[in-house]
């Protein structure tokens, strides 16, 4: 499949700063939209149906994959979770870069389904600082920060398997790189020629 926007995947362990930074990210650059992917599990703190996930029952997420509404979908630490087409689908077509905030396995779905999509993956600096930024985050029990380690070992294990890794220690420094790459993948020879047709028409170009 090919559309002339791009698609930038960003995937991490839990606590290496992957939202922070993705939201960072979309307040800088209007040109981006984020993908609002459906979920089994339910709202946490703040979180809004429709603005952080769709949050649907198992039930009718297994029925949304039955009707083969996801590009890709995988459980996360016990919980469902899909990118639907028609979250992505539209915006693509109109030439607009959709940004997917999904684990690694959804990550390596999109890979084979979209080539051109640029896979990010984001390292903490540290063991010893995962922990304590997942310990930091306060509402979590020691069991649960042992199972988020644990998967985090999983996790960053792929990190070899993506197009680019960002190492999240400062901030605005992993923001800066996060940009760069954005730019980069828009400026290939393959998607100015999606995103900029017409020009490549003109000048007679392939
Ligand atoms: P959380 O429940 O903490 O919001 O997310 C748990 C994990 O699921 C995170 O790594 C998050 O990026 C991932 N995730 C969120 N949406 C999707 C999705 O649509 N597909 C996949 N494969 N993973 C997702």
């Amino acid at each position: 499949m090919e559309y002339p926007g791009n698609l930038i995947v960003v995937a991490a362990p839990s606590g290496a700063g992957k939202s922070s930074l993705v939201k960072a990210l979309l307040e800088l650059d209007a040109k981006l939209a984020v993908s609002i992917s459906h979920t089994s599990r339910g709202p946490r703190g703040q979180e809004q149906h429709g603005r952080e996930y769709w949050f649907i029952s198992p039930d009718e997420f297994r029925a949304k994959v039955e009707r083969g509404e996801f590009f890709e979908w995988a459980e996360v630490h016990g919980n469902l979770y899909g990118t639907s087409r028609a979250a992505i689908e539209e915006r693509m077509k109109q030439g607009e870069d959709v940004v997917l905030e999904i684990d690694f396995q959804g990550a390596l779905q999109i890979k084979q389904l979209f080539p051109y999509a640029v896979l990010v993956f984001i390292l903490p600096p540290s063991w010893e600082e995962l922990r304590q930024r997942l310990t930091r985050r306060g509402d979590t029990a020691e069991e649960v920060i042992e199972r988020r380690m644990a998967n985090a070992r999983v996790e960053v294990a792929q990190a070899h398997k993506f197009d680019f890794v960002v190492v999240n220690a400062v901030f605005e420094t992993a923001l800066f790189d996060l940009k760069a790459i954005v730019h980069a993948q828009r400026l290939k020879y393959a998607s100015q020629r999606r995103s900029k047709s017409a020009v490549f028409k003109a000048l007679d170009l392939p």
